[in-house]
């Protein structure tokens, strides 16, 4: 089902509120995408924006704070999911899209998980012809950019 990414976007962090509360999250929602530019598979891009905003409280102390911004360009639309967590080294990024990888996470104990979200989430974006780039650095945090084309 094509679908509006803002309006999704908005339906997924509300199916979070709970786990988000939990966590005293503070979200931050910039979705400046063109409202009218709809996308396909809903189902598909529910999950990857979950596993992204499920990552980013996960990895992050107390208080996370998480930004999502979207917008429209030329012939796609970029998705950004940042948080201010506990980030991860050069070599760590290279490898977080490989299935079964994880990080150890040091002092944030008992963060559970398969290693398997991202992999998912890389494999959705590249079905769609699409790219994601991961920006992180060690104690201050996690950027994904998402690009994805519209048809
Ligand atoms: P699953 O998503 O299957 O429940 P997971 O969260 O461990 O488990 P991925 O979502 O694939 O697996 O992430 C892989 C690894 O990348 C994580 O274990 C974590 O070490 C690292 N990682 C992912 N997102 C972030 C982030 N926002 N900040 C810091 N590290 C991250
Ligand atoms: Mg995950």
């Amino acid at each position: 089902n094509p679908v509006a990414m803002n309006d999704l976007i908005s339906l997924v962090v509300d199916s979070m509120s709970l786990q988000l509360q939990k966590k005293d999250t503070e979200l931050i929602l910039a979705l400046d995408a063109d409202p009218d530019v709809v996308i396909g598979d809903e189902l598909h891009l529910s999950n990857m924006i979950y596993n992204l905003v499920d990552n980013a409280n996960k990895y992050s102390p107390e208080n996370p704070k998480i930004t999502i911004k979207t917008k429209t360009l030329a012939n796609e639309i970029c998705i950004e999911v940042s948080d201010e967590g506990i980030g991860m080294s050069k070599e760590q990024t290279k490898r977080i899209f490989d299935q079964f990888y994880r990080v150890p996470t040091g002092n944030l104990h008992d963060v559970k998980g398969f290693g398997l979200g991202l992999s998912y989430v890389n494999d959705i974006i590249k079905q769609m012809n699409g790219s994601v780039k991961v920006i992180s650095e060690k104690d201050k945090g996690t950027t994904f950019v998402i690009h994805l084309p519209l048809n």
